[in-house]
């Protein structure tokens, strides 16, 4: 189907994956919109809820907690300001080697309303080994043994914690997508179609498609005009054999 009878059928009703000034290191900012100018994009775009999701603290453009009262008024001021969106405060944890498997310990859940997760290339060793796995050819053995190794982590991340979205599984390290799909399924976590990352691709949405799963579309937007993006996602979907009523955040206009 392409992209403007695509745009006609289905429209997206929330965006659970953006980033906000709030991710970033010293003067680098990660997301270049402030929270009410993201939720702003979704009010005009039409969605009914919007997540602000920046970084974990490992990661190298990672929140620090201690910001979290700044961003929850923030969100007050745009829900003021925006009262028909729905604005969560969520956050993209990286799935790194702590006791549950996260840089969000479980007590620091409660901090948020939701909480997704991800590989990063966040500075430890591990995810070095991966940067360069992923970049540069790389023997098998290694290859094999690290996507051992980050699938055991994902595995340990999913069941030690609520997580409600796994972000763009298979970017930026191997896995093994039959294993992380049925994770996902036996702990009833979404799996994400991301519009900015590579992975997963239509042969790995396909893997996914067999496993009793529910996805979701996330723009994964680091600049207010990209929140709410969905239709090469919902393309690349639909391709891969997902039918829409799995998709979580997707409506049919009825066109
Ligand atoms: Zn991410
Ligand atoms: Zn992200």
């Amino acid at each position: 189907m392409d992209i403007e009878k695509i745009k006609e059928k289905f429209k997206i009703t929330g965006d659970f994956h953006t980033h906000s000034v709030h991710s970033k290191v010293g003067p680098y900012i990660h997301g270049k919109g402030k929270i009410i100018e993201n939720v702003a994009a979704a009010a005009f775009k039409g969605l009914k809820e919007v997540a602000i999701t920046d970084h974990g603290p490992a990661d190298f453009y990672g929140l620090s907690l201690k910001k979290i009262p700044e961003m929850r008024a923030d969100i007050a001021e745009a829900i003021k300001a925006f009262p028909r969106v729905k604005v969560y405060l969520g956050v993209e944890a990286d799935i790194v080697d702590t006791p549950n498997g996260l840089d969000i310990s479980k007590e620091d859940f409660a901090l948020f309303d939701f909480v997704n997760a991800g590989y990063h290339y966040v500075p430890n060793c591990h995810m070095i080994k991966n940067w360069l796995a992923f970049r540069f050819p790389c023997p098998s053995g290694i290859k094999e043994s690290l996507r051992k190794q980050n699938t055991e982590r994902i595995i340990k991340a999913l069941t030690c914690n609520d997580i409600r979205i796994l972000t763009h599984p298979g970017d930026k390290a191997y896995i093994d997508t039959h294993a992380v799909a049925k994770a996902c399924e036996e702990t009833n976590t979404l799996v994400e179609v991301n519009a900015r990352h590579r992975h997963p691709n239509c042969e790995e949405l396909r893997i996914y498609a067999g496993y009793d799963v529910k996805f979701v579309i996330s723009s994964d937007a680091h600049s207010p005009e990209k929140v709410g993006r969905y239709a090469k996602s919902m393309q690349l979907a639909l391709s891969a054999g997902i039918t829409p009523d799995r998709i979580v955040n997707i409506e049919e206009t009825g066109k």
